[in-house]
């Protein structure tokens, strides 16, 4: 690892940090990445993790989803509309399938509407008594 050529060891945490959006199921904030990362290969740090998502986002691979009052978290580029459900005690976003849908009927005569944001909130399964 220490004699490996700078370029190289880049291409490759590089790699490593693409195969963590390949492998989760959820979206991941960057502090997410460095956790489950250092596991991985420990001794890599947040800037390495910073760069993987600036590049991936680069190539359009991953998209940034945006939830108001919340850390950036990342997911794999979506071909399917779906939306996201927050977990109010730890903090972690889910990916939700399909959509309410019909939401045309909410807005006013004469509104068009192109899109729609729905963030679901509420307690995960890990988080719900019982369970
Ligand atoms: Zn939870
Ligand atoms: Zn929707």
């Amino acid at each position: 690892m220490v004699d490996m050529p700078k370029e190289k060891r880049k291409t490759q945490q590089q790699a490593l940090i693409r195969g963590l959006f390949q492998h989760s199921e959820r979206p991941l904030s960057a502090q997410e990445l460095l956790h489950i990362a250092t596991t991985i290969q420990p001794g890599i740090g947040m800037a390495t993790v910073y760069r993987g998502i600036k590049a991936l986002m680069e190539e359009n691979f991953i998209t940034q989803v945006e939830i108001p009052g919340t850390t950036p978290r990342y997911e794999r580029t979506a071909v399917r509309h779906h939306h996201h459900f927050l977990c109010k005690k730890c903090d972690k976003v889910f990916t939700v399938g399909g959509c309410a849908g019909h939401l045309g009927k909410l807005i006013p005569p004469g509104f068009v509407m192109d899109s729609h944001k729905i963030v679901l909130e509420g307690s995960c399964v890990s988080c719900t008594p019982g369970h």
